[in-house]
């Protein structure tokens, strides 16, 4: 571990993955920063593989922190769920993409923002003020309920009657639900059954290297395996699939080769902030 800037900042390096900000030291300091209006939201394009269309947007959140530049979402968004900042920042990120989202829908037509896909936290869902404020950034934003698919992991999900209670409501509202970073959790396949999804994110892991085949290394098969059993179990299901983190044509084609149609990935588009993403809507709008 090592000190930054004024001492608040404690960066672990050499592969640990866990927490750059000590949570104690950060609690103050993203609350100061949410009223300060630091937060910014960027999109990433979701997009059709065969004609490079876009069909929606993940709104991921960065903290344009004064002295550090822009921060990634990893070195702040687990603090922010252990100090509970998850919530409000939650909120101003649905609001904000809401949005933007229905100036996108108005400008650019229905085709081009059929899913506005932000993440939501565990912590969200356990707050009794999810569904109103969800109902409330609709109602103040004028999105349409069925352009919303909260994207949600299996562990936030995996809790108990309260969250399913919640998730029905979201449902019956017509917002649709994603279960993102599929394939991960240990329970993935049981979760199904009585998740009410509408789309499945195959995760990142299971897209790299998955065009190396042609070595016929067992991995590439396994990831193969995986990617052709999920998009078999989402048709056996009615549900759609989304293919994360694609970085090459290669792993495109074998994706659309498997039956994927949808993707999302640095080779089809890198997040980018709202003016950015205006700009590749009106480049594609007439695709
Ligand atoms: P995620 O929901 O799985 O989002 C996808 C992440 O993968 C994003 O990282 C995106 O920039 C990155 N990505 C997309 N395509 C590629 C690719 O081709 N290659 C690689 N290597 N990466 C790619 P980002 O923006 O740093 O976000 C990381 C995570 O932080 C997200 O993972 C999500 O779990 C969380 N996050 C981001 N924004 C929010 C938010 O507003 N609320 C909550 N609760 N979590 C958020
Ligand atoms: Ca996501
Ligand atoms: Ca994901
Ligand atoms: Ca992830």
């Amino acid at each position: 571990a090592k000190q930054r800037g004024k001492g608040n900042w404690v960066r672990y390096h050499d592969g640990m993955e866990q927490p750059v900000l000590a949570h104690a030291q950060i609690g103050g300091e993203l609350r100061r920063a949410l009223d300060a209006g630091e937060f910014r939201v960027h999109y990433q394009p979701l997009m059709d593989l065969a004609t490079g269309r876009v069909v929606g947007v993940e709104p991921l959140v960065r903290w344009e922190h004064p002295t550090r530049g822009l921060v990634p979402p990893g070195e702040f968004v687990p603090a922010a769920e252990g100090t509970g900042l998850i919530v409000p920042l939650g909120r101003f990120v649905l609001r904000e993409s809401c949005r933007q989202a229905a100036a996108w829908l108005a400008e650019f037509g229905p085709a081009c923002m059929q899913k506005l896909g932000p993440n939501v936290s565990v912590r969200q869902l356990h707050d009794p003020d999810f569904v109103a404020d969800v109902r409330a950034a609709l109602a103040d934003t004028g999105l349409p309920a069925d352009r919303l698919v909260l994207e949600l992991t299996e562990s936030a999900v995996l809790r108990g009657p309260q969250v399913s209670r919640t998730l029905h409501e979201l449902h019956e509202m017509g917002v649709r639900l994603a279960l993102d970073d599929f394939g991960t959790g240990e329970s993935s396949l049981s979760l199904l059954r009585s998740f009410p999804a509408s789309i499945i994110k195959l995760d990142k892991s299971f897209v790299d290297g998955i065009e190396l085949d042609e070595m016929g290394t067992p991995e590439a098969e396994a990831r193969q395996a995986v990617a052709r059993a999920v998009i078999q179990l989402a048709g056996a299901l009615g549900l759609d699939t989304v293919a994360e983190g694609i970085e090459n044509q290669e792993q495109a084609d074998r994706l659309m080769r498997l039956g994927y149609t949808l993707g999302q990935g640095y080779h089809l588009a890198r997040p980018m902030p709202a003016e950015a993403m205006t700009r590749l809507l009106a480049a594609r709008a007439g695709l």
